[in-house]
């Protein structure tokens, strides 16, 4: 994304929820304009890393933008401690459906969605 747009996105900062949230309305004006749904954009973004032509920068399963095999992507440490030892509840979101739950950071390579994979319930976020 950065590579094709004129505002440049820091993937560490996502996760501090004021950039997030203001990224989050920048992607939404520029969907909007062009007339997509963002999770198609995050689709083809996604894609497009996964064909080995963007720059690399997601590598754990718990930076933001992350998305693992069944299209789960990591949005944020919530910075609430999770169920699991020494795991904090991360917001995931479905890039099938849309939806937004927690997952402890060790679950997230291998979530799926609660609304449409017939995953485990989300954590509270
Ligand atoms: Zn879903």
């Amino acid at each position: 994304m950065n590579a094709n747009l004129a505002n440049k996105i820091h993937p560490k900062r996502l996760n501090q929820l004021n950039y997030y949230e203001t990224v989050l309305d920048y992607i939404q004006a520029i969907c909007d304009k062009a007339g997509v749904l963002p999770c198609e954009l995050d689709a083809a973004a996604f894609d497009f890393e996964d064909l080995g032509l963007g720059n690399g920068t997601f590598r754990s399963t718990t930076d933001s933008g992350f998305a693992n095999p069944h299209g789960q992507i990591t949005i944020r440490n919530t910075g609430t401690p999770g169920t699991d030892h020494n795991q904090y509840v991360y917001q995931v979101a479905c890039s099938g459906c849309g939806h937004v739950y927690g997952a402890n950071g060790s679950d997230i390579f291998e979530r799926k969605c609660p609304n449409c994979q017939g995953g485990r319930t989300g954590l509270v976020l």
